[in-house]
């Protein structure tokens, strides 16, 4: 494999875009907003910088990485010659739909399509193609770069070709991939999403604070960052979208969103990307204070 399509520009898609092209892999980054696209090679670029001042990385690997991306808004065109696609879109089952019926006709019969869906089934997206063995979750982690873990997640009909195809592509990619069944929410949402879900019901219940929330998982339970802040991160309509499908999927009231996580976001409180979510991120990450609605 040596042409890969990165579907969706947004937090996801520039980490995974910006994690093939740096080993080496020729990337079409595709995105239906001109901005977004603008916006991810700023952010790639920035990652670079970093990387490079850490020492991981040399200034040729960063021209190199920037190099083997090309930024692109026609879904057709910019599919047609690659090997493998993954798709890291908006989380909508529709959107994903319409977009691996377009793949399925867009693409060479042996392309592998993969997505990066947090939540949706696999075997659903595959179900609207004709090519259900070749149809996988490769799920990143955020921030892709950094992150190890690569859930590789296989469909009702996915091959074991596939399967082992994904797995060592993901170590070729310097990730660990772990092998699970589809099921609504995979292994890591499936555990991770109740845990936010039940600390936004603690600060909705006036349990306790923002603050207080997230120091209590930190220092008590040594997680690198609270689950307040790590809903922030990840995208409160995202964190919203997986309790729906784990909600639905299994029947059982315990996966229902607390209402603050709905008010939230039908308010456009998004967290990190729309600037504020359970913290105010107006003057950048690094100084992130607890939102003035909740202090
Ligand atoms: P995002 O909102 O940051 O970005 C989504 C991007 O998709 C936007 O730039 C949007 O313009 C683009 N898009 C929408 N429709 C499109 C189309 N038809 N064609 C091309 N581009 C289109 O979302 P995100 O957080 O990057 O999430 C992307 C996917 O990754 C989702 O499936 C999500 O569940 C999954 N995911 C997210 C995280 C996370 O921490 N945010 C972690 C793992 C997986």
């Amino acid at each position: 494999m040596k042409n890969i399509a990165v579907i969706g520009s947004g937090t996801m898609g520039n980490g995974i875009a910006h994690t093939f092209a740096q080993f080496g892999y020729a990337v079409n980054l595709i995105d239906i907003n001109a901005d977004a696209l603008k916006k991810a090679i700023d952010t790639i670029s920035k990652n670079l910088d970093r990387q490079v001042a850490k020492g991981t990385l040399s200034e040729n690997d960063k021209e190199n990485t920037l190099k083997n991306l090309s930024t692109h808004t026609d879904l057709k065109s910019a599919v047609a010659n690659v090997d493998l696609v993954v798709e890291a879109a908006t989380e909508n089952i529709d959107l994903k739909l319409k977009i691996f019926k377009d793949l399925d006709a867009f693409t060479k019969p042996e392309t592998i399509l993969a997505t990066n869906t947090s939540s949706i089934s696999i075997t659903q997206i595959a179900a609207v193609t004709n090519r259900g063995d070749k149809v996988i979750g490769m799920h990143f982690m955020n921030p892709v770069p950094i992150m190890k873990l690569v859930e590789v997640i296989r469909g009702y009909g996915t091959s074991n070709v596939t399967t082992n195809l994904v797995m060592e592509l993901s170590q070729k990619l310097d990730k660990v991939p772990v092998e699970v069944n589809d099921y609504p929410g995979f292994v890591a949402n499936r555990i991770l999403m109740p845990m936010i879900n039940e600390a936004i019901y603690s600060l909705y219940e006036g349990v306790a604070g923002v603050y207080e929330i997230d120091t209590v998982m930190k220092l008590g339970m040594a997680h690198p960052m609270g689950p307040l802040q790590l809903a922030d991160f990840i995208g409160l309509d995202v964190c919203l979208a997986i309790l729906n499908v784990l909600h639905q999927g299994f029947g059982n009231p315990k996966y229902a969103p607390c209402p603050l996580l709905v008010n939230m976001v039908t308010a456009g409180k998004k967290g990190v990307k729309s600037g504020e979510g359970f913290y105010d991120y107006s003057n950048g990450i690094k100084e992130a204070k607890v939102a003035a609605k909740f202090s």
